[in-house]
Formats: C-alpha cells, sequence, structure tokens
C-alpha cells in the first residue's frame, strides 16, 4: 500500500486520525486509529513514550474517523493489501476519550464492511477499567465474537516500579484490582509489557518476582472465568522518546529472559497461557 496516500500525508503528530503502519507486531498492514489529533492525553506518563509534544487545531469526531477509516479500508481492498488489523493506540489513552464507545462501535462496523480478517486491536494502560461504563463497554466488546482484541499494559509488578516506568497517580493495587475483575469475567486479552532501563536501573529482582507472580495470576483467573490471556507481549525500547536518555533499551536475552521465566512459570502452574517478544 502507498502508506500516506491514505492518510491525508499526515503523521499521527501531525494531527492523522487514521494512519496506516507496517507493524512488527501484527505482522503486517495495521490501521491505526488516533484519538487524540490535537494533543497527547493520557493517564500515565510513561518516560519511553514516544509521543513528542506537538499540538495541532483537528479536531476529532466519530464522522471525521469513520469517513478517512472507510476510505483507507477500501482503498487497501481494491490494492489488494491485506489488513491484519484495525487498531485503537494513537497519541494517549484511547479510554480517555468521551467518543471512545462510538468510535468502536463505527470501526466494528466498517471492519465488518471492508475488512473483515481484521482484528479490532485496542491498546490500553487499563486505567479505563476503574470507570465503571468503560469496564462494561470493554467486557462487552471483546466477548464478542471476532470482538475486540484488548492489549493491556503491564509494565510492573511492584507498586515501585510502576512508580518508575509508568508514573502514574492512580495506586498500583486500585489499578491490578481492576485487571483482576477484567480477568474474572471471562473476556480474553493480551498482556504487554515493557522493559527497559530508568534512569540507569534494570527492574531490580523482586519487581521480576512480583511481575512473574501478577501476569501469572491474571492468566490463571482468566482461564478460570473461560476468557484465557491470548499472549504475554514483552517488549524492549526501539524507538526515540522525549525523554531519552532517560530509558534505555536492554539486550534481547533480557527480553527472552523474562518470557522464558514466565514460560515456566505458566507451565509448572498448569496454565495455558504463554509469553513472547517483540
Ligand atoms: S500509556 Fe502509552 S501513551 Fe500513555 S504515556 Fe505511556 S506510552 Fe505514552
Amino acid at each position: 500500500m502507498k502508506i500516506g496516500a491514505v492518510s491525508d500525508h499526515r503523521t499521527r503528530e501531525g494531527g492523522a486520525i487514521i494512519y496506516p503502519v507496517y507493524s512488527r507486531r501484527s505482522r503486517g498492514l495495521s490501521v491505526g486509529i488516533n484519538l487524540f489529533p490535537d494533543r497527547k492525553l493520557c493517564s500515565f506518563d510513561c518516560p519511553y513514550c514516544e509521543v513528542f509534544p506537538f499540538r495541532t487545531d483537528i479536531v476529532f469526531s466519530v464522522d471525521t474517523m469513520k469517513t478517512a477509516l472507510s476510505s483507507c479500508l477500501r482503498e487497501a481492498a481494491e490494492n489488494g493489501e491485506t489488513v491484519k488489523d484495525i487498531c485503537f493506540s494513537g497519541n494517549g489513552e484511547p479510554t480517555l476519550s468521551p467518543e471512545f464507545p462510538e468510535a468502536l462501535e463505527t470501526a466494528k462496523a466498517l471492519r465488518d464492511e471492508f475488512s473483515a480478517g481484521a482484528k479490532l486491536v485496542l491498546i490500553t494502560n487499563g486505567t479505563g477499567l476503574l470507570d465503571d461504563r468503560t469496564f462494561s463497554v470493554l467486557a462487552a466488546a471483546a466477548k464478542r465474537d471476532s470482538g475486540l482484541h484488548i492489549w493491556l499494559k503491564l509494565d510492573a509488578g511492584t507498586e515501585a516500579w510502576y512508580r518508575e516506568i509508568d508514573r502514574s497517580d492512580i495506586p498500583f493495587k486500585r489499578l491490578t484490582g481492576a485487571f483482576t475483575a477484567f480477568a474474572a469475567q471471562g473476556s480474553p486479552f493480551t498482556l504487554q509489557t515493557m522493559i527497559c532501563r530508568v534512569n540507569g536501573v534494570l527492574p531490580p529482582p523482586e519487581e521480576e518476582a512480583a511481575w512473574l507472580d501478577l501476569a501469572a495470576a491474571l492468566a490463571d483467573t482468566s482461564e478460570k472465568a473461560g476468557g484465557g490471556i491470548r499472549s504475554v507481549q514483552i517488549y524492549g525500547k526501539v524507538r526515540p522518546a522525549p525523554e531519552d536518555p532517560l530509558t534505555e533499551p536492554v539486550p534481547r536475552e533480557t527480553l527472552d529472559r523474562r518470557a522464558a521465566l514466565l514460560n515456566e512459570t505458566l507451565e509448572c502452574a498448569g496454565i495455558a497461557a504463554r509469553a513472547e517478544v517483540f
């Protein structure tokens, strides 16, 4: 696909609402939906965040999204391109937008019309699960046939590392309590964990142990409720961030080792979920 032809030549930080990219994690063409074309809006302040400061006058609306997304998906179909996924991501936490529920329904309808094989994905830090209405929207959307794939950020196992790597004011226990409640209602989801150095420091051993316990407990709860964790995606820092060099990449072996430790834990506990490195 001529990437850009379908995104009116804007970048995500230049006000694009729809931005097609070739994604390593999607293993093909991913069409991004950005609910915040005018400014970053997030409930986390991750030091590795790749969104550089920007400001535009472009206002998000579901109608504008619908026009741009249908044009993008139609063009992909005409060019014989396979769209692997349609992904809510963009300049912040998608569930913070009051228009997210309507945007989700619209994207699903367009996916069904133009790219029935494409997954519908939400990349989220999970703070939306603290809101009852958003919790219900996500639970219902994830349960449907060919429904929403939720990629839930779990960067830490302890409050201390969470404070370093996600820098949120929301208490860690409160957030992971919502994750557990979500797992317990039986919708499948994916966990995503960034491993990097923060201020020159690697996640300490007690953090690693707590993360292993927490990821395994979430997978266990989810499986027992009939959902299950599709995958635990472990990834490292590969792109520049505005706060570089506050965070730094770790060697690939560090990521592989973490995945192997979790897989050992899951296997010993008879849990089907598996970790993989991206
Ligand atoms: S949750 Fe995502 S958008 Fe928000 S600060 Fe972290 S990396 Fe950036």
